[in-house]
């Protein structure tokens, strides 16, 4: 008789390989995976609280970012060290996916390699997935196959109000080690003269930003990022970043570097839509939009996939997997949701500024108290925090020129979301006023899913 799965998961990326792993302790997992398990064209970096929640997730990290710094073309250097916390641990990418990858394997469930997903039908008790090496039947598909989902595509759920980060860099050794460069040390925005030429290019038409970390005494990551509303091609990118660190003179330090394998791959920003499901079919990591305007998606990953899991099992065993309890699984608390408004705000502002307001916008950063920036972009922000914010960018910009910097388009989008922000204030509000309770800023926990 033909096996029926509990869950068939498309994907053996991050997302699709650490919740197999959890629902293989009770339940019986199929994992398909086009490639060979183990593999990633991503690197990782995190905050670390998300890799202390968990202690067996420890071992699989190393060393992390100390020190922040950033070089506008029209400004002086700035640095700062991190300040949230001591560091924020790198992922050891191979490792964690073998990892999970056994886990699956020893709790009996099944994993298939060089498997491409090619379709699926829901039925009223099950799922039938059509791969490359045959059909396979389950009572819920999960799809985790990242931002070139088949299934997102033929549910039509068209990411349109995204910006895409377009990234593409590589691991490379530096032959005479990296000189007044520091291990630890997170180039966080570069800029070159004509990153942005004149006042009407910007990021969305100009050339990509430049970031590199140093891994250790020898090796580091380099990568040029794009943030535009279309992806952008491998081939350009390639074309791009090596111009950029053998060319350029402030990347000289880059231009000997011995290539040890290129990174790449595209994140969409500047949109909410952690919930995406359909009866039997639930969508995860990437295809399920768990990311950030800042590109926290292994952050997201890892803070929330235990619990996302857990609650899982007993929807499966339970055999409830209508589209709405699948919705809920992952709503986000509204001060998360407040907090990613934020930072889609500024990615918005990123992508479209002039080149001198993001010049501008970058030195904000000698203003503001660093332990805020990095607050911002790790959704910790406290409403007082953000007030702070607020005084400093009044009192440096224009505000119609601000206004006028945020295309038309997504003013709807946006107001759309800032009810998330006044929800906040008025839970908040509410707390205090009548349970004299703590304010909700100071409960948050980041990027956590409300399960
Ligand atoms: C260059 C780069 C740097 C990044 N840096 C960070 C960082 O520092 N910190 C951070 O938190 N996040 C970072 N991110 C984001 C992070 O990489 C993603 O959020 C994360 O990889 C998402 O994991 P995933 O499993 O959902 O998707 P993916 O990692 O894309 O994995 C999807 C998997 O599905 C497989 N697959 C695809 N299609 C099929 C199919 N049809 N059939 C079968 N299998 C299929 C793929 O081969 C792949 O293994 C970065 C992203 C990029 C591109």
């Amino acid at each position: 008789m033909k096996t029926i799965y509990d869950v068939i998961i498309v994907g053996g990326g991050p997302a699709g390989l650490s919740v197999g792993a959890e629902l293989s302790k009770e339940l019986n997992v199929l994992l398909i995976e086009k490639n060979k398990v183990g593999y990633t064209s991503k690197s990782w970096f995190v905050p670390k609280d998300v890799v202390m929640k968990n202690e067996d997730i420890i071992p699989q990290t190393y060393g992390g970012v100390t020190r922040f710094l950033t070089n506008t073309y029209s400004g002086s250097p700035y640095q700062w060290n991190a300040k949230l916390f001591d560091r924020y641990p790198y992922i050891k990418e191979r490792d964690i996916l073998i990892y999970w990858r056994d886990m699956i394997l020893r709790n009996g469930s099944e994993i298939i390699e060089e498997c491409t997903f090619e379709d699926h039908e829901v039925l009223d008790d099950r799922v039938k997935v059509e791969t490359l090496k045959g059909m396979f039947e389950g009572k819920l598909l999960i799809d985790a196959s990242g931002v070139d989902s088949l299934i997102l595509k033929k549910y039509e759920i068209d990411p349109k109000n995204y910006y895409w980060w377009s990234v593409y860099g590589a691991v490379s050794k530096h032959p005479g080690g990296v000189k007044n460069m520091k291990v630890g040390d997170y180039m966080l925005w570069q800029t070159f003269k004509d990153t942005n030429a004149n006042e009407d290019t910007s990021l969305r038409n100009g050339r990509p930003v430049f970031e590199y970390e140093i891994l250790d005494e020898n090796t580091s990551f380099s990568l040029i990022l794009f943030l535009r509303k279309e992806r952008m091609s491998l081939s350009i990118m390639e074309k791009e970043f090596k111009h950029i660190v053998r060319d350029e003179d402030s990347t000289k330090n880059f231009h000997d570097m011995e290539v040890q394998e290129y990174k790449y791959g595209w994140y969409p920003s500047g949109g909410l839509s952690q919930r995406i499901a359909r009866n039997r079919v639930d969508c995860i990591g990437s295809a399920g939009c768990w990311t950030t305007p800042c590109g926290w998606g292994m952050g997201f990953i890892l803070n929330n996939y235990k619990q996302y899991s857990r609650s899982l099992i007993e929807l499966v065993k339970q055999d409830i997997l209508d589209m709405d309890s699948l919705y809920n699984l992952v709503d986000m608390e509204t001060y998360d949701k407040s907090q990613i408004l934020l930072n889609q705000l500024i990615t918005h502002f990123l992508s479209n500024a002039s080149a001198p307001q993001l010049d501008k916008f970058i030195d904000l950063f000698r203003e503001i108290d660093p332990l805020i920036c990095e607050k911002i972009f790790t959704l910790k922000v406290t409403p007082d925090e953000l007030v702070q914010v607020l005084r400093v960018v009044v009192k440096n910009f224009d505000l119609e020129d601000l206004a006028k910097i945020i295309p038309h388009e997504d003013y709807v989008h946006i107001l759309e979301l800032t009810k998330y922000s006044v929800l906040t204030f008025l839970k908040d509000l509410f707390n205090r006023v009548f349970h004299r309770q703590k304010p909700v800023q100071e409960s948050g926990d980041g990027y956590d899913f409300e399960v």
